[in-house]
């Protein structure tokens, strides 16, 4: 639609919102699109009963048409609320004038429905009201129609009208309802949407470490205790530690010591087997997870990660260098606790680091 197209203008003016603070913008647009429908039907109608010199027919249909129009403009001034009763109240006398007026057969009763379903949709809480105003208007539709049963209408239209009219009422009330359906659906679906990925970044943000994307030490813990609990494989457990990475930061400043953080968790990920769950335990140190591995598979997973990690040359600006790892391994014993299990490990690797660092020690 062109920006400034007459409909893009109609649309711009049907979507302002009343300027109030904590009211659905949805709800004052689905009020305004049904008083529109109604306006516009009574327009057809006008129409039509003018066609056949109706003429009590027709001055009920334009009043309906100007109080319509009426209801329109009111919407910019009062509150989503009194608009959304005032609705309520002019589609409940007109739909009861109308059936008095013109009978049961050219089906205006089923606006009833409409405004049933826009009940429910629209987002004011009261559940019991709601419920209360659905039987009403139950016993309404149901009053109505023994209303017609022994009662003549006051304007007796011809067959042909009758039918025509009762067409263009079966097309205002679908329209109707799949106005009120269609918006309010879609805000709903979009509203879930954002809450799904919203809470699937609140899950990633609570279990992964920002700077690495590896997972942090709260859900490895989390995931190595469920693990222990239902050991259907042999594990592995591995705890390891940047060496002398003090002095990376040290000489070559904290934001190559980052870098370094980064590529080795890359590298981890690259290298180690796909089921290895890889977390930062804390500063530079790492805990690797090898669900299906035993301690001799995993120390040859893990001499293949040492030897990538050492190839790799970093930047230092005025120089490059290169980095290594100590490991300190365990094979779990399937009745260890985990603090027992991750105290070993540490064990093993200050055994690493004491006789020379850049080893496996199992
Ligand atoms: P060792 O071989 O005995 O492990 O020596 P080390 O220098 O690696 O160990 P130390 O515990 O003395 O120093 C660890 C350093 O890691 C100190 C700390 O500033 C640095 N560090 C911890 N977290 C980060 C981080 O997120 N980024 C950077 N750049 N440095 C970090
Ligand atoms: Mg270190
Ligand atoms: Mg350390």
């Amino acid at each position: 639609m062109k920006e400034n197209s007459v409909w893009a203008k109609v649309y711009e003016n049907i979507c302002k919102d009343t300027g109030r603070r904590n009211e659905s913008s949805k709800l004052i647009v689905v009020i305004r699109l049904l008083i529109l429908s109604m306006a516009v039907y009574s327009l057809v109608n006008s129409i039509l009963i003018a066609i056949t010199s109706h003429i009590g027919g027709l001055i009920f249909s334009i009043t309906s048409l100007v109080i319509f129009m009426l209801a329109f403009v009111c919407s910019y001034y009062w509150s989503s609320f009194t608009s959304y009763c005032a609705l309520n109240i002019y589609v409940l006398v007109w739909t009861i004038a109308n059936v008095i007026c013109f009978g049961w057969n050219i089906g205006v009763q089923h606006f009833i429905i409409t405004l049933l379903v826009f009940c429910f949709f629209s987002k004011y809480r009261h559940e019991k009201a709601k419920l209360i105003y659905t039987a009403a208007l139950l016993i309404l539709r149901i009053y109505l129609y023994y209303y017609c049963q022994s009662h003549v209408p006051v304007f007796t239209l011809a067959p042909d009208l009758g039918n025509v009219l009762q067409m263009v009422n079966t097309f205002f009330v679908f329209l109707s309802l799949a106005l009120t359906a269609y918006i309010f659906s879609a805000d709903s679906q979009e509203l879930e949407g954002k809450l799904i990925e919203y809470n699937r970044q609140l899950m990633k943000q609570a279990n992964t470490d920002t700077l690495t994307g590896l997972y942090n030490r709260r859900s490895t813990m989390e995931f190595l205790d469920s693990l222990l609990q239902n050991p259907e494989n042999q594990i592995s457990i591995c705890l390891c530690d940047i060496d002398f990475f003090k002095h990376v930061n040290d000489t070559y400043g904290h934001d190559v010591g980052d870098v370094v953080l980064k590529k080795i968790s890359d590298t981890f990920r690259k290298e180690l087997p796909p089921d290895s769950f890889i977390s930062r335990w804390g500063g530079e140190e790492f805990l690797l997870i090898f669900p299906k591995l035993n301690g001799d598979d995993a120390v040859i997973a893990l001499e293949k990660l040492r030897q990538k990690i050492k190839d790799i040359v970093f930047d230092g600006v005025f120089e490059t260098f290169t980095i290594s790892l100590t490991y300190g391994l365990v094979e779990y014993d399937y009745h260890s606790d985990m603090t027992t299990i991750l105290k070993e490990a540490d064990e093993k690797l200050y055994l690493g680091k004491e006789s020379g660092r850049d080893r496996i020690i199992f």
